[in-house]
């Protein structure tokens, strides 16, 4: 099995092909040193072809293992042959692909495919043929003439502005943010040809996978880590600071055109410094800059008194805290009020740090039949008196008897987050999040 498949954080990834055909003619890239890794796995037994029904085997027995993978992700080396140039390298992967996806309920699962750049009709083929979920061609360098340098096999046999157009192409027939492209950051910098200053190679790179990404295709970066058996040879490489502006940069773009990376994620890979920052929330698109109009279901809810309700706020060091067991209403034009029996607690003394360094609180609301809502919202006026005050003082004592009241809180609720749905729709906006094996087929499954 550990020659044909080995794990990643979320993913199982599939080698069932080892070798390159671009090495055939000394056009590898530059920097890769797969044949001589090949020649190793040789001499220790490992097959450079599996049989796709035996990869088929080995990942059945691999999700067997619950919760332990996410998706799944297949490479190996161009294969330049067929009857059209790479039908061989694209048949094989449907043959693997289909015999995988006999696993699996239904027709698409969770998968990436690492390849070379197909043509409009193979990469139609691999997407109706198959369950395959998300493909990825690496283009390793996003500029052209250090492409045509460092890249000479796929110079010759796609070409550099071919390469991009399919990539443009794949994210047409997967979808926005199914297709992606890895590039050897740092290898742009690489003597004797490369970029001589930094910044004019960041500039470069980001450029060009703007472009990408303006079309739907995302760019990943691994490190460049220079090789003693590659053709590049060991060489010194560029500097922290460059890293971590091209990882800022790729994010960046990801944000700016809402392009996901999730099938090639910290989760999934692990191997794309830039990807690990999907995890990073962006804090700006949370919470809208004017109030929002709660749903009648909700305002509903919160005017039963059997309703159930928690208030979470924080302190000026970030702090939680949480009230439990609160007295909502909802005003006329819409706002919340809660109603804060105590001076001295610390949901009051958050909630005037909220109100004058506009840091949101979160409200979660249960209604007696099961319905859940979260409220984000702003703190904007606390009444400690005066008319609003007093009518929510005498009806507090109306209703529940011997009470006192400090404040009436105004909260303007900025985002609602309906609780009930949000497993269905979490899972229809991320399907790459679930596990592969509850989607086995149940015979595998208890085999
Ligand atoms: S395409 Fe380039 S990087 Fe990939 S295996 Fe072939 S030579 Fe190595």
């Amino acid at each position: 099995m550990r020659y044909v498949v080995s794990a990643r954080p979320k993913r199982l990834s599939i080698f069932p092909y080892r070798y390159c055909q671009f090495w055939n003619n000394h056009k590898g890239c530059l920097f890769c040193d797969i044949v001589p890794q090949l020649k190793r796995g040789k001499e220790q037994g490992i097959p450079a072809r599996v049989a796709p029904e035996e990869v088929a085997a080995v990942v059945r027995e691999a999700l067997k293992e619950p919760g332990r993978f996410t998706g799944l992700c297949m490479t190996g080396g161009s294969v330049l042959t067929g009857k059209e140039p790479l039908d061989d390298e694209v048949d094989y992967y449907i043959k693997v692909l289909k015999a995988i996806g006999q696993n699996f309920e239904g027709g698409r699962f969770t998968s990436q495919l690492i390849a070379t750049a197909f043509s409009d009709k193979q990469l139609r083929r691999l997407h109706d043929e198959t369950g395959l979920s998300s493909y990825t061609a690496d283009i390793e360098v996003l500029n052209e003439a250090m492409f045509n340098w460092i890249c000479p096999g796929k110079a010759a046999a796609v070409g550099y502005a071919e390469w991009k157009r399919r990539l443009v192409h794949a994210a047409r027939i997967f979808g926005r943010g199914h297709v992606d492209t890895s590039i050897v950051a740092g290898v742009e910098l690489a003597r004797p040809h490369g970029f001589t200053s930094e910044e004019e190679a960041l500039q470069a790179t980001l450029n060009e996978a703007e472009d990408l990404a303006r079309q739907g295709v995302v760019t990943v970066q691994t490190v460049w880590a220079p090789r003693p058996n590659a053709a590049l040879g060991l060489q010194k490489n560029a500097s922290l600071e460059y890293y971590v502006r091209m990882t800022k940069g790729l994010h960046e773009l990801r944000v700016k055109y809402d392009l996901p990376v999730e099938f090639d994620d910290f989760r999934n890979c692990g191997n794309h410094p830039d990807t690990d920052f999907s995890r990073v929330p962006v804090i700006e698109s949370a919470i809208a800059d004017l109030p929002i109009k709660l749903s009648k279901e909700l305002v509903a809810a919160l005017k039963d008194p059997t309703t159930l309700s928690s208030l979470a706020t924080s302190d000026a060091s970030g702090a939680p805290n949480v009230a439990l067991g609160l007295s909502l209403a909802v005003e006329e034009d819409g706002a919340l009020a809660y109603l804060e029996p105590l001076q001295a607690s610390v949901t009051n003394r958050n909630l005037t740090h909220s109100l004058w360094f506009n840091r949101p609180v979160a409200l979660a609301v249960t209604s007696e039949d099961g319905q859940r809502w979260q409220i984000r919202g702003v703190p904007v006026k606390a009444h400690v008196c005066g008319p609003v005050f007093r009518r929510h003082y005498e009806r507090i004592r109306r209703e529940v008897g011997d009470t006192d009241l400090a404040a009436v809180w105004i909260i303007e609720p900025r985002a609602v987050e309906d609780e009930s749905l949000k497993q269905a729709a979490h899972d229809a906006l991320h399907p790459s999040f679930g596990h592969l094996d509850l989607i086995l087929k149940k015979e595998e499954l208890h085999a």
